[in-house]
């Protein structure tokens, strides 16, 4: 990986970290507004524990995916980014631009999820990424124009 490679992967972390962090901070201010108003209205109290519960789920995704990116980092500053873990192939350019915090190859990504008992880890990263919100929400939209009229 040359030095432009890994400048354009460094910022797509950078970037990638910073909506993390953006969402991390909407979502603990959430909950603390739900924590101050728990008091207030003890009739919804079990419905504010329903959503803190699910609050506090999502800001740990987070906190998790933050860790993984100042794993990406600090690759990048050992010059040990772009590069399999595991088997210490490059990882493929289209990977790293699906996920730039990447840390397997395809290959032994895969490998892991079938050692894996029930590939539970890669279970919760689908779930966050269904969870978080997606970029390609326009699209939804336009399908459903026109199909209301008579
Ligand atoms: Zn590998």
């Amino acid at each position: 990986m040359n030095k432009k490679e890994r400048e354009y992967f460094t910022r797509l972390i950078l970037e990638e970290r910073q909506r993390r962090l953006a969402a991390l901070g909407r979502l603990q201010g959430t909950l603390n507004e739900i924590k101050e108003s728990r008091a207030a209205e003890y009739e919804e109290e079990v419905t504010l524990s329903d959503d803190k519960e699910y609050l506090s789920k999502l800001i740990e995704q987070d906190a998790r995916g933050l860790e993984e990116i100042n794993h990406a980092l600090e690759k990048v500053l050992d010059g040990t980014y772009g590069r399999c873990e595991r088997c210490e192939e490059p990882i493929k350019r289209a990977r790293l631009e699906a996920i730039p915090t990447a840390l397997l190859c395809m290959d032994c990504k895969r490998q892991e999820e079938q050692e894996s008992l029930g590939g539970t880890v890669e279970r919760q990263e689908r779930v966050q990424r269904i969870t978080l919100p997606g970029e390609d929400d326009g699209e939804r939209e336009d399908l459903a124009i026109g199909a209301e009229e008579e």
